[in-house]
């Protein structure tokens, strides 16, 4: 029902403003806003989609046959790489600290669930904000100078679609699903997840892997 609902409200709109277009019902000076507005509703659909199959394949991949020994660091490192422009655009340093960690994962994984909380540590934090990535000791954390969860929304904020503020989750491209992937890619790595937040100060979600290779 949620799947449904979040692909039909973008499509029915993508829709809409293109029969608009093709009735001529559109007037000249809205056709460049009307395909804009298209633009940027494909293009929430297409991260949805993505996110969608990320975590259905999550369902049923064999994670074991894929899984090598990785290093977190290197991996926090390229990520961070990967986002340094998204976190330029608002202002916002990323700090990265500590050094190699070795666990037993599936590589792709393992940079996507880095990814998704970098990623979130951008997107929630205030402009000129800072990010602290710290590898060290078995552990990741993500720590940020961002808006904060409210108390009462801690508990869900890992469900698929289950966003705190809907219109800022999706000004910033978000999709609902990052956490839920983020969860589903520790329990497959039998990796634990601790969350601290204070509303109007910050969050930290700290991620701490087994200390042997999981045996199933
Ligand atoms: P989204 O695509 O909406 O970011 P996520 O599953 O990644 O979806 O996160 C779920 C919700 O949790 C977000 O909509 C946001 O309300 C909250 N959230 C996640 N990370 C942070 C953070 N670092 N700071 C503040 N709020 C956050």
């Amino acid at each position: 029902a949620n799947v449904s609902h979040e692909l039909k409200t973008p499509l029915t709109s993508i829709s809409g403003y293109g029969e608009m277009i093709e009735n001529g019902m559109a007037k000249d000076e809205n056709v460049r806003v009307f395909a804009e507005r298209i633009r940027r509703e494909s293009n929430r659909m297409l991260s949805l989609v993505t996110d969608i199959i990320a975590l259905s394949e999550l369902d049923e991949r064999q994670i074991l046959e894929q899984a090598e020994p990785v290093d977190l660091y290197t991996l926090a490192v390229e990520t961070v790489e990967t986002l340094t422009s998204a976190a330029m655009v608002r202002g916002v340093s990323v700090r990265l600290s500590g050094g190699p960690v070795q666990v037993h994962g599936v590589r792709s994984l393992l940079s996507e669930l880095i990814y998704n909380l970098l990623d979130n540590a951008i997107r929630y934090n205030r402009d000129n904000g800072t990010v602290w990535v710290r590898v060290a000791d078995r552990q990741l954390s993500v720590r940020d100078t961002g808006i904060g969860i409210p108390k009462h929304h801690l508990s869900r904020i890992f469900e698929r679609f289950y966003r705190v503020d809907k219109s800022r989750s999706k000004a910033s491209g978000g999709t609902g699903l990052g956490l839920a992937i983020v969860k589903h890619i520790c329990e497959k790595h039998h990796a634990s997840i601790r969350l601290e937040s204070a509303e109007g100060i910050g969050t930290e979600i700290t991620i701490t892997f087994p200390a042997t290779e999981p045996q199933d």
